[in-house]
């Protein structure tokens, strides 16, 4: 074992401290990184503050994680000391089952091991990115291509893969009206990603403060939820809409915006239940669904289609010091639109 400088969690109430995290030592098929940069994903609150559930501590978050391979195991032939490497919310999988060989390793249904907070197969419980250093097999990295600088790369790996996936998966593209609720960190990334593949975006945001933002990143047009006559001017008006909203929202007045046939699927993930009137989705044959970040394949591509398009998140990096007053900002809304950790700043 090796000891890493790391931040950690004590509980769900105390705020992140220095401390230092065990990792293990090299097996054949692993790779040691050193971490540059974690991003702050809202999932890493979500899961400190025990939103989900209860969860191991002290907990290292960070599932944003993009760095330098430092060394190889003896059996790693994909990877060599110096590549740019990014590792997203994924570390195992079975690798075995029909999901993992269809490269969706994070439905692997033997249980997918989470990058922290989760069991691993040898028993020990994953600890993130707001660390030094991670070792990782090598089938659970991405590369960063050169043209990505590895700061603003970092959240792709989360917040990227996770809103690509379901605009892939239903159809965004050339002639599609693609609304995204929330311009968060993942919200931002769906505009942009939404905008390269070709849709018409929208931005439905609380209040028109990050209008001028949104307009930039790529969106045709911009309208705050506050407003009840936005519920009014767009009554069925998406083929598909991204709800990335980190808290609960009225599900059935943001279905009355989809056309007929279309559907709405929910990345956000609050803790609490959300409603929802059956008849909002029996009325014009519409479809709620979720989706979860995506597998290890697809985030490739869509690291690969990131710096074919010149995308990247639109980051403020702070530094260890920093990362509690970051987590009050996010919960605030007041992100724009990803906190990155200059992990250089943890030991
Ligand atoms: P974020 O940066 O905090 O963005 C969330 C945005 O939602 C905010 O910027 C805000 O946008 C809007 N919002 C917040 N509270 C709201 C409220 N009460 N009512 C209406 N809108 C509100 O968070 P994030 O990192 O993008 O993550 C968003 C959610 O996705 C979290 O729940 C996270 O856990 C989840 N997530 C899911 C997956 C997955 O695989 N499914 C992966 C990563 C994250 P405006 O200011 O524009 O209104
Ligand atoms: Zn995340």
């Amino acid at each position: 074992m090796t000891t890493v400088a790391a931040l950690a969690a004590p509980s769900a109430t105390e705020p992140l401290i220095r401390t230092t995290v065990e990792r293990r030592e090299l097996g054949p098929h692993d790779v040691l990184i050193d971490i540059k940069y974690a991003g702050i994903c809202h999932s890493d609150i979500h899961t400190v503050r025990g939103d989900w559930g209860p969860v191991p501590y002290p907990l290292t978050p960070g599932h944003e994680i993009a760095g330098i391979v430092a060394a190889v195991g003896s059996e790693v032939t994909t990877r060599k000391v110096g590549d740019r490497v990014g590792v997203g919310c994924l570390v195992n999988s079975c690798r075995e089952c029909e999901q993992c060989l269809a490269g969706q390793e994070q439905d692997c249904l033997n249980g997918s091991v989470g990058t922290y907070a989760s069991k691993d197969r040898d028993g020990t419980i994953t600890q993130g990115g707001y660390s030094s250093q991670v070792v990782v097999n090598d089938a659970f990295t991405l590369l960063i291509p050169d043209s990505l600088e590895l700061d603003v790369a970092a959240p792709l790996l989360c917040a990227g893969i996770t809103t690509y996936s379901p605009l892939r998966r239903w159809g965004a593209g050339p002639g599609k009206k693609v609304a995204v609720i929330g311009l968060g960190g993942l919200g931002h990334m769906a505009v942009q990603l939404a905008h390269a593949l070709g849709a018409e975006v929208t931005v439905l945001s609380q209040s028109l403060k990050k209008q001028e933002d949104g307009l930039k990143l790529g969106a045709d047009h911009y309208y705050a939820t506050s407003d009840e006559t936005t519920f009014q001017d767009l009554k069925g008006s998406f083929d598909l809409i991204i709800n990335t909203v980190s808290a609960k929202i009225p599900l059935d007045d943001y279905l009355r915006l989809v056309k007929p046939h279309g559907a709405m699927v929910c990345v956000g993930a609050p803790g609490e239940p959300l409603e929802l009137n059956i008849f909002s989705l029996i009325g014009g044959a519409k479809a709620l669904a979720g989706s979860n970040i995506g597998g290890i394949p697809e985030t490739q591509e869509m690291l690969d289609f990131c710096a074919e398009h010149g995308i990247g998140a639109q980051i403020e990096v702070i530094d260890a010091d920093q990362v509690n007053d970051a987590y009050e900002r996010v919960l605030a809304s007041d992100v724009r639109y990803r906190f990155v950790i200059d992990v250089s700043t943890i030991g």
